[in-house]
């Protein structure tokens, strides 16, 4: 054996003897410049500053700014790092990053290792090549980052072992616009503790002076054997399938969901779960999901902003760590047709710097004040910006999710279970309230009672469902940030939030004031809550009388980000500006168009490399067995209505295809973008969908061996 291969083999042996004795308390965190890692090598005062510019008691100054990167740059470069970056979310939805080195040439012609304060509060990528839906000319290109302080910064590690340190940042344009997800996220992190604290102040907790959003979000994914994803032209452009007949096994036996975990699975979790305690993402629950490949892993939740740049962590990872296990990750809302998509869970509460769960039922009276206030709140909000919520999870790949009976339909409604439902209507009606034989004192109207903890059931089936002491919105896209819809989520709560502020602290008796509030949203806004199954067609009439809007299609939804009352509603909370909503509306429509024309483009090229050329071959074969049969005058009938059928799709097949190039020629001349998007959802997608039925079939008539590409059977269930 050469010698590089022992050391090799030494340091292998090592360094696996290392993850060994690292125990898990060890691993978590160790690549994040946390607040240990803080406290440790930062000068106390500087410490003690910094802590106030996260509490947003003070603002950073470039004093501070130059002792923390001196501190950053020690750190990182111990740890094996040589090149930082602002790390960022442009409006793709996924994140961006460009490499700086530590190193300063100097004139003697040596480097020395530099990083400043202003390099960590300002970065300054050309921002030309992101999405900016106009706000951004490409000649005045410059885009600037800022470091969002209250995300800790952390090591990136790539297999090769290269480490660079990334920066959380927000993106925004010279003028100042958000070019990003994350600068309108942290505004209405900053609006919906505003309006909470004034709600707390009001009801006597005068101490409280920040409440923070709070999200654990539940991460669903597939993962198949590499080989099948790169033999697959449709995943390796578009991350779904556009063909495939059904496998003879999907998800009825219900076997899957939490079933054993397979080895080669297993490993992939075990792998992905160090990776992700390295930077610091509690990764604490994982299990199979109910189709076949599918999985979930979940998080303990954080606080938004910092659990919105994870969630884009474990997106990263689940992929990087799947490709080193010969695997693929596929994160699409919908990869294969006839077994479950994936979405994301996004449990979403608010809690005070205090600890306390603004959603959490208490044991006193003046906890269930709090508590009722709150879920007032959230009631009132959710069932007045509907649209705005729906908007906020709409993509291209929910579409073909919501509503399919999988998962929630494209109308939002809020599950309560049947006892806090119970318990609203009863003290609307004045009525006390029952719960496991046990009377509740109603002692007047400015009471409200306590309330039992495990007193909520559970619904599966809801968009909006109250889980005890959270709220779980469950149509969240599984490929999306999270930072849209917890930004809308903020928001609409915000805007409750500071009319019941309004309220309280006009009020002479806030108690009476509380339960006036609690009942005039039961009163005008119960209509929004469901407890049945949303899966069902009745629930769909139902809502229709209940006037809900049910928004199927995402360029439908994202609208309802761009008209009057989300101008004035974001505007007034700071949130996102006239121009800001525009420009959003636009590049999501962009999105969407481009998304459908590749679809488009690649099904097309599907279709004429690879289907119709093994059709064409059967057929040959097929006509070439029939004339031999022929000659010795054989029995050629079977052949004969087989190459009949066959043809006949081919010719279908083919017909299809020509529609689908004509539309999507059509489609792609049209300039305004509004339409242009209608046109690739009313007629390229459609077209798109009526040539996979021919090819499916086709696919159930060749022979194995000719089909050109990995069946269903084959990505599902082949590990
Ligand atoms: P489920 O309710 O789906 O059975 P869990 O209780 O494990 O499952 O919670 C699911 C997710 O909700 C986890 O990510 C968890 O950390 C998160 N969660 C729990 N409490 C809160 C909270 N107060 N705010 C936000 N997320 C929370
Ligand atoms: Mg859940």
């Amino acid at each position: 054996m050469a010698i590089k291969n022992i050391d090799k083999l030494i340091a292998d042996i090592n360094q696996n003897k290392m993850e060994k004795k690292l125990g898990i308390a060890e691993v978590f965190g160790s690549n994040v410049f946390n607040d240990a890692v803080m406290k440790k090598m930062l000068p106390k005062a500087t410490y003690a500053e910094l802590k106030k510019v996260q509490a947003g008691e003070t603002t950073l100054t470039l004093e501070v700014a130059n002792v923390v990167a001196g501190a950053m740059k020690d750190w990182a470069i111990s740890r094996g790092a040589s090149h930082y970056t602002h790390w960022f979310q442009p409006l793709t939805g996924k994140t961006a990053e460009k490499h700086d080195s530590f190193l300063s040439p100097q004139a003697d012609g040596s480097a020395i290792a530099e990083f400043s304060g202003k390099q960590l509060i300002q970065g300054e990528p050309d921002a030309s090549s992101f999405p900016s839906g106009g706000i951004r000319a490409t000649f005045e290109a410059r885009g600037y980052t800022a470091w969002d302080c209250t995300s800790p910064a952390f090591l990136k590690e790539d297999a090769a072992g290269d480490v660079t340190f990334c920066i959380p940042t927000a993106f925004c344009s010279y003028t100042g616009e958000a070019l990003d997800k994350k600068t309108p996220l942290l505004r209405s992190m900053e609006a919906v503790s505003k309006q909470a604290v004034r709600v707390l102040n009001a009801l006597g907790e005068k101490n409280v002076k920040r409440v923070t959003s709070t999200v654990g979000p539940e991460q669903e994914y597939f993962l198949i054997d590499k080989k099948y994803f790169d033999a697959r032209i449709d995943l390796v452009s578009t991350g779904r399938t556009l063909f495939g007949a059904a496998s003879p096994k999907g998800q009825e036996l219900e076997d899957q969901y939490f079933g054993a975990i397979k080895d080669r699975i297993s490993k992939f979790m075990k792998d992905l779960d160090i990776e992700l305690w390295k930077m610091g993402i509690s990764a604490k629950t994982k299990h199979n999901e109910v189709a076949p490949a599918q999985y979930e892993m979940a998080p303990i939740f954080s606080t938004t902003n910092i659990a919105a740049d994870h969630n884009q962590l474990v997106m990263e990872t689940m992929q990087k760590v799947a490709l080193r296990n010969g695997l693929v990750c596929l994160l699409y809302e919908k990869p294969f047709a006839g077994v479950n998509g994936s979405g994301k869970h996004n449990n979403w509460s608010l809690a005070t710097d205090m600890g306390m769960n603004l959603l959490e039922p208490g044991h006193t009276p003046h906890a269930n004040e709090i508590f009722l206030t709150f879920l007032s709140a959230v009631l009132t909000a959710v069932d007045t910006h509907a649209d705005k919520l729906r908007a906020g999870a709409a993509n291209p790949g929910n579409d073909l999710r919501l509503g399919a009976n999988e998962a929630p339909p494209a109308i939002i409604s809020v599950f309560l279970g049947s006892f806090l439902s119970q318990l609203l209507d009863n003290l609307t009606k004045g009525k006390a309230t029952q719960s496991k034989g046990q009377q509740f004192l109603k002692i007047g109207v400015d009471t409200l009672p306590a309330l039992p903890l495990d007193n909520t059931d559970r619904n599966r089936t809801s968009p909006f469902a109250f889980t005890g002491n959270k709220f779980e919105f469950r149509m969240v896209p599984s490929s999306a940030s999270i930072a849209g819809p917890n930004c809308v989520l903020n928001t609409i709560v915000a805007e409750a939030l500071d009319g019941i502020a309004g309220r309280l602290e006009k009020s002479k008796d806030v108690n009476k004031e509380v339960a006036a509030i609690v009942k005039e949203t039961w009163t005008k806004h119960s209509k929004v809550v469901f407890n049945g199954n949303n899966y069902s067609e009745e629930w769909i009439k139902e809502a229709e009388k209940r006037g809900l809007p049910n928004i199927h299609s995402s360029i439908e939804a994202y609208a309802a980000m761009n008209n009057k009352d989300a101008v004035r509603l974001f505007e007034k909370y700071n949130v996102l500006s006239k121009r800001e909503l525009h420009s959003r509306y636009e590049v999501y429509l962009e999105q969407y168009v481009k998304h459908i024309n590749i679809e488009a483009r690649a099904a097309i090229l599907m279709a004429k490399t690879q289907y119709v050329p093994a059709v064409i071959q059967y057929t040959g074969e097929l006509a070439e067995v029939i004339s031999k049969l022929k000659e010795i005058r054989s029995d050629s009938s079977v052949q004969e209505s087989l190459l009949a059928q066959v043809s006949e799709l081919l010719k279908s097949a083919q017909e299809k295809l020509i529609a689908l190039e004509e539309n999507s020629a059509k489609a792609s001349g049209i300039s305004n973008i509004e339409k242009k998007a209608a046109s690739y959802r009313d007629t390229v997608f459609p077209s798109q969908v009526e040539l996979r039925k021919d090819i499916d079939a086709l696919e159930q008539l060749l022979p194995c061996d000719l089909w050109p590409v990995p069946t269903y059977a084959d990505m599902l269930f082949n590990f």
